[in-house]
């Protein structure tokens, strides 16, 4: 339910280190609370720049950050950061080690009693599943512990934004998972806007409510996960997001021929260059003697629960499909490959 729309506004943010172009190029975002956002981009697209000219640690050379009515950055403007009621964690979890896990979480709580300050971030360890490593120092606790720890003090003292940047890179893969559950929940139960940075799809596919896709400065997409997996707007914004094959056509008759098939491509006029995205998940395999594009399979890469079959056109063109680990096509195997026309995508072919 959305009670009102208490949002951070970003228009056209630039953020200049040196000459030339800039590390944050006119950025637009839209951060809603109660919602999290992920900043998805590949490493050096500018997204740590963004995060902390949000924060307040970077002034912006062009645009404006506001959050309600009340400008944060902007022309002649720049609140501080302890101005700001921004919560930030960073990947190196920055605790204090002579602290305990309880008056880290504690120490940027003011007003009341101190009884009552420790009482709310004894809560807000709770709700990280650390209430009874309250009492621990940093390097009496584990990665994944001193990481919440972390996303416990930035959340105790209810800021209206929260900023993670890469929170979970520094973990390893099953940690990462387990430790992404909490945090979402911690997040979305929390009320305020919280933007989290990081340059792995699957993350931002499994925690976002909205992705936003950045590449050199720009924001090139925001919308709902599925949405952005499925329909990218260009092949940049499809390759941020996985593995995609894409085919150049040209419409005829409502459709855009590939090597695949023919796929849908109506809203085109006759004659468009267009592009055909295709995951793999959106490309069939079947025996050779069923319909499709013949193809033999040169390798193949298990993974977990899914297997990727790396295959060969005639003429020479590799194609990735996915399937069921269970599945039995095996290197060498001849096959054919089909599209499966309500998953592929269409995009005029300047978009890529
Ligand atoms: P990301 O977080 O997506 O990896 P960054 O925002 O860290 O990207 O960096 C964007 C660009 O700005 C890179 O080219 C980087 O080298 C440059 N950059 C980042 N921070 C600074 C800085 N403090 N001084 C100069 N250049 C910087
Ligand atoms: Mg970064």
């Amino acid at each position: 339910m959305i009670l009102d729309d208490r949002v951070l506004d970003v228009r056209g943010a630039t953020v200049r280190y040196a000459p030339g172009r800039p590390a944050v190029d006119g950025a637009d975002l839209r951060l809603t609370c109660g919602r999290v956002t992920a900043l998805l981009g590949p490493s050096g697209s500018g997204k740590s720049s963004l995060l902390r000219a949000i924060a307040g640690l970077e002034k912006l050379d062009g645009g404006e950050i506001r959050f309600e009515n009340r400008i944060w950055s902007g022309p002649g403007r720049h609140l501080a950061p302890e101005q700001r009621r921004c919560g930030v964690v960073f990947q190196d979890y920055a605790l204090f080690p002579h602290l305990s896990a309880l008056d880290n979480t504690a120490f940027g709580l003011r007003g009341g009693q101190r009884a009552e300050r420790r009482a709310r971030a004894l809560a807000r360890l709770e709700a990280m599943e650390l209430g009874a490593r309250a009492h621990a120092f940093p390097h009496q606790l584990s990665g994944g512990e001193q990481q919440r720890v972390a996303l416990a003090r930035a959340l105790a003292p209810d800021p209206d934004v929260m900023l993670l940047d890469e929170p979970f890179s520094g973990l390893d893969r099953r940690l990462r998972g387990d430790l992404r559950e909490t945090t979402a929940r911690a997040l979305r139960d929390s009320d305020a806007a919280t933007l989290l940075v990081t340059h792995d799809a699957e993350e931002a596919l499994a925690l976002a409510d909205t992705i936003a896709l950045m590449s050199q400065g720009r924001i090139i997409q925001t919308g709902a996960p599925d949405a952005v997996y499925l329909r990218p707007a260009s092949l940049t914004a499809a390759r941020l997001l996985g593995e995609v094959e894409a085919f150049e056509a040209r419409v005829t008759g409502a459709a855009a021929s590939t090597p695949l098939g023919e796929a849908p491509a109506s809203g085109f006029e006759e004659g468009a260059r267009v592009c055909v995205l295709a995951r793999p998940e959106a490309i069939r395999i079947r025996r050779a003697d069923a319909e499709g594009a013949l193809a033999q399979i040169a390798a193949r890469r298990p993974g977990s629960g899914q297997q990727r079959l790396v295959c060969t056109l005639e003429d020479g063109r590799a194609v990735s499909v996915r399937t069921a680990l269970t599945a039995p096509h095996r290197p060498g195997d001849a096959v054919r490959l089909s599209l499966d026309p309500d998953n592929i995508h269409v995009i005029p072919a300047e978009a890529g």
